[in-house]
């Protein structure tokens, strides 16, 4: 951008996952060059994003609902506002959105977004919506420009997109398409730029984030492990993180960086689903509950302090009582620090929408409840059980009172505790006094001379 370039503002709202979030900032990056600049607030807004997120109920309805309010706020400023839909219910539903919402300017699958400056263009010209949902052949990861804004003391980095593993319930294989590693370089590089940029933590994200594999810069064949070890090695990265994880493609390698990576911090979340093994087949997830608790013994010799979330799903067609108590069952033997239940809901298009034996609601809010209550009651006993350790606390910012801080322990709990600013970015050691529900909170305890790996990078 020049001086001379008009400055224009730009709203972006961002619904579901973290990679959604990633993809957010990248679309912020990518419109930066055209002198977009970001805001809050939807009057002053040039241009708006929903980057939207296709797994909850009513998904489609809430967008529509958020462009009725748009089309009254574009009215408002005489036209002069771009509305584009981008994410995966702009993927599912593209041609639905143009026709019932005809003021929306750009329609874009999360595969486009490096092709929104062009669009953009063609938007100011065409008579109708611009859209893109096909699945270029080019990689986008090609055409964006390098992050330049200051991400924060943690931040994501995609490394993995896509899906192949078709569970029934889900709706990510056809809306950001099949499996892809982005190569080990350029992830190199990128995490590189994060740290320079003042990232402490980073958290690697795909749709199958332990499907990572490519050809690493020693001509081998790479796995996550693999990756894992090589960005531990970048001067000022504290801790690693990875998500979203299946358990078929947790290979011995990464379970051993587990073991030998300090920087992987002791958090994974693995998604499990069910813990019956008709479900499991029924939902094609391509393990049973048994080879699940291996895994988890597996993780657990490799690295004894490490804390497992997961997602479960209730009422999934054809689950009977007897399949809940084993779900149930199984939630009782892994012991998991925190958790994402939902109920089933039918995501048309996918195999199970159609499946014979749907569940009635009410049982399935019953359901859910029992196994929310479960989980509830685990995520409290782990929190309690921090209390009277001393943890180590990546430093984020300021908390919500004076004189506080907030920070993350390695188990990925917010923790408040008094302290100056000047800690932010920093790992500090911090006793932590109590263990609430949903947070931890502690007292610094005496200030440590922090290792190389700990200090910010210069
Ligand atoms: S592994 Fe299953 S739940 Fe996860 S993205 Fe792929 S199809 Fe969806």
């Amino acid at each position: 951008m020049t001086d001379a370039t008009p400055r224009k503002r730009l709203l972006i709202r961002t619904w579901g996952c973290q990679m959604n979030v990633y993809d957010s900032a990248r679309m912020a990056d990518v419109l930066a060059p055209l002198g977009y600049a970001p805001t809050e607030a939807v009057e002053e807004a040039d241009m708006v994003i929903l980057n939207t997120c296709h797994i909850r109920e009513k998904a489609t309805e809430k967008v529509f609902s958020d462009l009725g309010r748009l089309r009254e706020a574009k009215r408002e400023r005489g036209g002069e506002m771009v509305i584009a839909v981008a994410g995966c219910v702009a993927q599912a539903e593209g041609a639905e959105i143009t026709a019932r919402a005809p003021w929306v300017d750009i329609v874009l699958g999360p595969q486009s977004y490096h092709r929104l400056p062009e669009m953009v263009a063609r938007a100011s010209r065409a008579a109708g919506a611009v859209i893109e949902t096909d699945f270029p052949a080019e990689d986008k990861f090609d055409h964006l420009p390098e992050t330049t804004a200051p991400q924060g003391v943690t931040a994501f980095l995609t490394v993995q997109e896509g899906c192949d593993k078709f569970c029934s319930f889900c709706v990510v294989p056809y809306t950001r398409g099949s499996e892809y590693s982005r190569p080990a370089a350029a992830i190199v590089t990128e995490a590189e730029r994060l740290v320079s940029l003042g990232a402490r933590e980073l958290t690697l994200l795909g749709q199958n984030v332990n499907a990572w594999h490519g050809e690493g810069p020693d001509g081998r064949a790479w796995t996550l492990g693999r990756l894992v070890r090589r960005l531990a090695e970048i001067p000022g990265l504290a801790r690693i993180r990875y998500t979203t994880s299946h358990p078929r493609d947790m290979d011995d390698d990464l379970i051993a960086a587990h073991g030998d990576t300090p920087a992987l911090m002791p958090f994974l979340h693995l998604p499990v689903q069910s813990g019956s093994d008709r479900i499991l087949k029924a939902m094609n997830r391509g393990h049973t509950a048994d080879d699940y608790r291996r895994l988890v013994d597996r993780l657990r010799a490799a690295r004894p302090d490490l804390a497992l979330s997961t997602d479960i799903i209730a009422g999934h067609p054809g689950e009977s009582e007897a399949d809940h108590a084993a779900t149930l069952a199984l939630i009782r033997d892994i012991g998991f620090a925190q958790a994402f239940s939902f109920k089933y809901s039918a995501r048309p298009g996918t195999p199970a929408a159609t499946m014979a034996g749907q569940v009635e609601e009410a049982v399935k809010d019953a359901r859910l409840a029992e196994i929310q209550a479960l989980l509830r009651d685990q995520q409290t006993a782990f929190n309690r059980s921090r209390a009277g350790m001393v943890a180590d606390v990546l430093v984020t910012g300021p908390g919500r009172h004076p004189g506080q801080m907030a920070g993350r322990t390695p188990w990925l709990n917010p923790v408040h505790f008094d302290g100056p600013e000047s800690l932010a970015g920093q790992v500090v050691p911090v006793k932590i006094v109590a263990g609430n529900p949903n947070s931890l909170s502690g007292v610094l305890a005496a200030p440590a001379t922090p290792s190389a790996r700990e200090r910010p990078a210069a």
